[in-house]
């Protein structure tokens, strides 16, 4: 169905910018709007227990961004969990892109997603208003992947996905690929070939500190500089200036022109000081860093107002609104420096990577 004609959602009576009490400004909320997940990958789940959080109504959802919105924000990302398990996916979708920004545009809409249920999805995403996804892949060997998935038949459902995605237009298309020495580093030069063959652009991460289990260390790390040396060795690069201060990726053309990876390093060459984002767990916490040590309720602060009713039930919810702006507001000052992967006395967050939302 086509969005075109749908009536816009205006953001009653907008407030400040959110900036943080360290000068940043914060444009970009991600969701997690389940905590499902299909896949149990092996660097970062137990194995054991499944979804640990509750999820919110989709309509509870939408308030709460509206929120955000309203304060600012420009763009939101739907995460997990796995956002493609969630029903009403497609629906949320259709509304987020009726909302406005405060400058009154249309929202930058993106999903996170492992891609398994992405080849039905994909153009039903897009006529419902989506503009981009990026797909979770950590091989590009079928076998090597569905190891890490644990998920048979894995591979071929996520490059059905890709490829569908590709098609619909949900473009530029990137692929996230975690990388872990010892464990998959070998995928490197075949995601290189990939990213050329396919008309992506892969994404490699330093992994990160997030995980269920005890895995990470300094030496799994592999760091930019060495994968930027490990694709050199066969598909020379070119550095491509940042488009903007927040870009966390940097980014590489291929010499010949064809094709473009990036690399996300937030433990070697951390973008802390550029970070624009804040996070809204499943249970509908406010999370200032992948890295804190608190979540912050605005789902309770939510639920704790009494059932609206009476004639005057528009200024009641405006009422309401302006509690929860304040709340947010308040919350993003606490938002931290920084993180503190690597020093001594480091404290794992208080959530794992799949209970936050990539
Ligand atoms: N299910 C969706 C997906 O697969 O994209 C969304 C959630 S998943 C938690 C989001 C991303 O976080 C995935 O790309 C995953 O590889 C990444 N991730 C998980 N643990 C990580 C870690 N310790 N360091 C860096 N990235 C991590």
């Amino acid at each position: 169905m086509s969005t075109a004609s749908l009536p816009v959602r205006p953001i009653l009576s907008p407030s400040r910018c959110l900036t943080d009490s360290h000068g940043r400004v914060i444009h970009d909320l991600r969701v997690s709007i389940t905590d499902r997940c299909n896949y149990k990958c092996v660097y970062f789940r137990s194995g054991e227990g499944d979804e640990r959080y509750n999820e919110l109504s989709i309509a509870e959802y939408l308030r709460l961004i509206e929120l955000f919105v309203g304060l600012g924000i420009t763009k939101v990302r739907l995460t997990g969990g796995e956002p493609l398990l969630r029903r009403g996916l497609l629906e949320m979708v259709q509304e987020l892109g009726r909302m406005r920004t405060i400058d009154g545009n249309p929202l930058d809409l993106a999903i996170t997603t492992n891609g398994h249920m992405l080849a039905a999805l994909a153009k039903p995403l897009k006529d419902s208003g989506l503009h981009r996804v990026t797909v979770s892949m950590d091989a590009v060997d079928a076998p090597v992947f569905e190891k890490i998935t644990r998920v048979p038949g894995s591979f071929k459902a996520v490059l059905a996905g890709v490829r569908s995605a590709r098609e619909a237009g949900l473009t530029p298309l990137k692929i996230n690929c975690v990388l872990l020495r010892g464990f998959n580093d070998d995928q490197i030069p075949g995601f290189a070939r990939f990213a050329r063959e396919e008309n992506v652009v892969v994404r490699f991460i330093e992994f990160m500190p997030l995980e269920e289990g005890r895995l990470w260390s300094p030496q799994i790390v592999v760091p930019l500089t060495e994968v930027v040396a490990r694709i050199e060795a066969t598909f020379p690069l070119v550095a491509l200036p940042p488009r903007d201060a927040g870009e966390t990726a940097r980014r590489y053309n291929f010499a010949d022109g064809v094709g473009e990876i990036g690399i996300i390093a937030p433990v070697t060459q951390a973008f802390c000081g550029a970070c624009s984002r804040v996070r809204l767990t499943s249970d509908g916490k406010i999370r200032t860093c992948l890295f804190s040590q608190t979540d912050h309720d605005l789902y309770a602060r939510l639920r704790a107002f009494p059932a609206p009713h009476g004639p005057s039930h528009k200024e009641t919810i405006e009422a309401e609104n302006e509690e929860l702006r304040s709340f947010i507001w308040r919350t993003i000052q606490g938002k931290e420096a920084r993180h503190h992967i690597g020093e001594p006395g480091f404290l794992k967050p208080s959530r794992s990577m799949v209970h936050i939302g990539g």
